[in-house]
C-alpha cells in the first residue's frame, strides 16, 4: 500500500510535530503571548511511535521531528528511540532552534537521530535578539558545535531573511556555514504566522538571494532535486552547497511527497490545508492499525495540487506554522 494522491504523487516523507511550544518568539512566527495546545491533547511517545509505524507500513521512508521546538519535549529521547527501532527504520531527522542541543546532541545521536536542521537567521547577537526576542545566540552556537562533535551529518542551517531586518546577511551566513562545514538553506517566509500579518513585501525572494551571493561566489546549479523542497547550488565548485526553499516565488508543490502529523494528533496533507483528519480520537478509542491506515490513505488522496498563495481566494490556515510543524 502507498500514500498516493489524485495527481499521482507518492508520499514518503512524514513531518511529526511534537509540541507547539517554543523557547524563542521569532517575530515572523509567534507573538510573545500564545495560547498553547492543551497538554492532554498532545500525543504521547507511545502514540507517536504507533502512528509513525502505521505510516512506515504505508511507504513512509523519511520522518522529520518538528515543533514548535522538539527539544521542549521531555520524552524526546524516547520518541527518537521508538521511531528508530521501528522495522525498516525510517531516515530520522529533526528541525530545531538549537537551544538545549549542547546537552542533548550526543544522547539524540545515540538514540538514533541521523540528521539535523538548526534554524539560525543571523550571527549577530543584536539582530538575533530583535528577531527571536530572546538573548540566546550563544546557546544556539554551542548546540551547533555539539551536534558536529556528536557526528550528525549533514548539519543544515535554516535561515529566513526578512526585509529590513537581516536581508543584508546572506553572504555572512554563507561564510559562517562554509567555515564550519554546515549546509545553508534559505527559506522564503510563508503566510503561516500566528499574527496573520504576513505580506509579500517581507519576503526576500530566491532570485535576490542568488544575485546577492553571486556577487562574491560562483554558484552552479546542482541537478537531481527530486522531491526536495530546496533547490541547491555548488558554491565555488564545491564541496560547499547552498540551498533555497522558494516556496512562495517558485513553488515546488508538483513534486511534493510530504504529509504532516500535528502534536495533537491531526493529519494534514499540506502546510496550507484548511482541513485535517483527526487521528487522536480513533487512536484513543481502540482503532486498529488498519483503521488508522485508512485515515492516512483518505487524507492524502484528497490533497490539492498545491498552495494558492497569491491567488484571490487564498486563505491562511487557522493553525500557525508553530502548531503545524515545518
Ligand atoms: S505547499 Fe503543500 S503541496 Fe506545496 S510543497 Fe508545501 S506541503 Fe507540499
Amino acid at each position: 500500500m502507498q500514500l498516493i494522491d489524485s495527481f499521482g504523487r507518492v508520499h514518503t516523507d512524514l513531518r511529526v510535530s511534537l509540541t507547539d511550544r517554543c523557547s524563542l518568539r521569532c517575530t515572523y512566527c509567534m507573538p510573545e503571548q500564545m495560547t498553547w495546545l492543551k497538554p492532554e491533547t498532545l500525543l504521547t511517545a507511545a502514540e507517536i511511535e504507533r502512528l509513525v509505524g502505521v505510516a512506515v507500513a504505508l511507504g513512509i521512508t523519511r520522518v522529520r521531528l518538528t515543533g514548535g521546538e522538539p527539544l521542549m519535549r521531555r520524552d524526546l529521547l524516547d520518541i527518537v528511540a521508538g521511531i528508530s527501532h521501528l522495522p525498516g527504520p525510517p531516515d530520522l531527522a529533526m528541525t530545531t532552534n538549537g537551544i538545549g542541543l549542547e546537552r542533548m546532541a550526543r544522547p539524540l545521536a545515540e538514540a538514533g537521530l541521523r540528521r539535523i536542521n538548526v534554524s539560525l537567521d543571523t550571527t549577530d547577537p543584536d539582530t538575533f535578539l530583535r528577531i527571536t526576542r530572546r538573548n540566546r545566540l550563544d546557546d544556539v552556537l554551542a548546540g551547533l558545535d555539539a551536534v558536529a562533535e556528536a557526528g550528525l551529518n549533514p548539519i543544515k542551517i535554516n535561515a529566513v531573511l526578512q526585509r529590513g531586518v537581516n536581508d543584508a546577511e546572506a553572504a555572512d551566513l554563507l561564510a559562517f556555514a562554509i567555515d564550519r562545514g554546515f549546509e545553508l538553506r534559505f527559506i522564503e517566509q510563508m503566510p503561516l504566522d500566528a499574527a496573520k500579518s504576513w505580506t509579500r513585501e517581507v519576503i526576500v525572494p530566491a532570485s535576490e538571494i542568488i544575485a546577492e551571493l553571486g556577487r562574491t561566489h560562483r554558484l552552479t546549479p546542482v541537478d537531481g532535486r527530486g522531491h526536495a523542497p530546496a533547490a541547491r547550488w555548488l558554491v565555488d565548485s564545491g564541496p560547499a552547497v547552498v540551498g533555497i526553499i522558494a516556496a512562495v516565488t517558485e513553488p515546488f508543490c508538483s513534486a511534493c511527497d510530504r504529509v504532516r502529523l500535528t502534536a495533537d494528533g491531526y493529519l494534514r496533507n499540506c502546510l496550507f490545508s484548511l482541513e485535517e483528519q483527526d487521528l487522536r480520537t480513533p487512536l484513543r478509542s481502540g482503532a486498529t492499525d488498519d483503521d488508522l491506515a485508512e485515515i492516512f490513505i483518505e487524507c492524502v488522496s484528497h490533497k490539492k495540487a498545491g498552495h494558492e498563495i497569491g491567488q484571490r481566494d487564498f486563505r491562511q490556515p487557522a493553525r500557525p506554522m508553530s502548531a503545524i510543524g515545518g
